[in-house]
């Protein structure tokens, strides 16, 4: 994303083109942005570390070919998320499988397509997954994902590594798990695994986080496992206004630093710096209205579109998209959905009229994919712009579409 002459482009395309093309609201990604977001990851990680990028984020088919062509593999928590990576033709030798809930089916798709790993986030699935992979006589790699305990100090929506959230295993669920599969033959436990949370700016908090798996990994390889992963999961975050950016570089070298003299690979689950800052939410202005005192721009895109503001109070940057030599004004920018808290911005100083267009920015991850039909609404469509090529990687949903189920 630029800026040239007041005007805002997308790689090679100035954006307003876009929206009187093809409409608002509209998410529209920056494979070249991709490219170097996963660039920066790639060139720091050792030969034979893995980069699994967090399907969470953004799950459309086209994005994930597009990493699994640059050499990403995937953090998958769901048995669709799993499908999709597969139709979008990832190895499934570098898919690992979080979650706290996977069901039967759930762990017979993933056991049955050999993926590099199942983390294991209780005693219950460790169970679950000895006895599915006895059924199909099929032996499964595991990893133990473990809560060590470290709380990022994000949003409390956000943090997943405090010892009361409900991801991972304690040391108790370790040990028993431990012992337990040291006698099964055919599920092996080959990595230990955690996630603390997300929009992380200080590299040393996932250190820390090392520290505890690296410990636990030793522990039971003396316990008889065959440990080669440690996966230190995502969370580095970006810059929506004045927060430090995530280093990749830094977190690495903290890590090989870490790691000196240890045979341990080290799997990332890299989401929101991965695809965070490559997509914008373009909108258009509906109306302009005074109400209680303050001016409000009622806007084309709803918290359905992108539910972040209301749901974490997330702020996004908005840039009008065409510079307008009018006076500019302060809006709080509200969606057509109606619930008080559709607030997408507040006290933004604008320089916009109705019908102008203006876009969210550094919407990429946990954007269109938190999106919902909530009011009836229709889903957006979603472009992904390389050089001067656009390419509609989901289409405006319909009202067939929505009623499509209830026939
Ligand atoms: N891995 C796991 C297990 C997660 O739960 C998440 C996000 O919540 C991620 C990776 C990705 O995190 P982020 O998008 O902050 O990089």
């Amino acid at each position: 994303m630029k800026e040239i002459e007041g005007q805002l482009w997308i790689e090679n395309i100035p954006v307003i083109n876009l929206a009187r093309e093809y409409g608002s609201p509209i998410f529209i990604y920056s494979a070249e942005q991709i490219k170097r977001n996963f660039g920066k990851y790639q060139s720091e990680v050792g030969r034979n570390d893995l980069i699994c990028y967090a399907v969470k984020a953004n799950s459309n088919l086209h994005i994930l070919k597009l990493l699994s062509e640059l050499g990403s593999g995937f953090d998958v928590v769901s048995g669709n998320e799993l499908k999709r990576c597969l139709k979008a033709g990832a190895d499934k030798n570098k898919i690992v499988f979080s979650g706290v809930a996977k069901s039967n089916e759930e762990i017979k798709l993933a056991v049955e397509n050999e993926i590099l790993s199942i983390n294991i986030e209780s005693y219950g699935e460790f169970q679950r997954i000895a006895k599915i992979s006895e059924q199909l006589n099929k032996s499964v790699n595991c990893a133990l994902r473990v809560n060590p305990d470290i709380a990022i100090g994000s949003h409390k929506y956000i943090e997943t590594g405090s010892k009361t959230s409900k991801f991972g295993l304690d040391s108790e669920a370790v040990n028993k798990i431990s012992d337990e599969a040291r006698d099964n033959k055919l599920v092996n436990i080959a990595s230990v695994a955690c996630h603390i949370g997300s929009q992380i700016s200080d590299e040393n908090l996932i250190l820390k986080s090392l520290d505890v798996i690296c410990e636990i990994a030793d522990n039971l390889s003396l316990n008889g496992h065959a440990i080669k992963f440690l996966d230190i999961g995502g969370g580095l975050g970006i810059q929506y206004k004045d927060e430090k950016e995530g280093d990749p570089g830094i977190l690495m070298a903290g890590v090989k630093n870490r790691l000196e003299g240890k045979e341990y690979k080290i799997i990332l689950e890299p989401g929101r710096s991965i695809i965070g800052s490559a997509g914008i939410l373009v909108t258009r202005i509906e109306y302009i209205k005074n109400a209680g005192g303050k001016k409000f721009a009622i806007i084309d895109a709803g918290m359905n579109d992108l539910i972040r503001p209301s749901l974490y109070e997330a702020w996004h940057e908005v840039k009008e998209l065409e510079n307008r030599e009018i006076s500019s004004d302060t809006y709080d920018l509200a969606g057509p959905v109606c619930e008080t808290g559709d607030i997408l911005a507040k006290g933004r100083n604008l320089k916009i009229l109705p019908n102008d267009f203006v876009a969210f920015m550094d919407v990429g991850a946990y954007g269109s994919v938190m999106s919902s039909n909530y009011n009836s609404r229709l889903k957006p469509m979603e472009l992904l712009v390389t050089g001067d090529e656009i390419e509609v990687i989901r289409r405006k949903e319909t009202f067939e579409d929505l009623i499509a189920l209830e026939s």
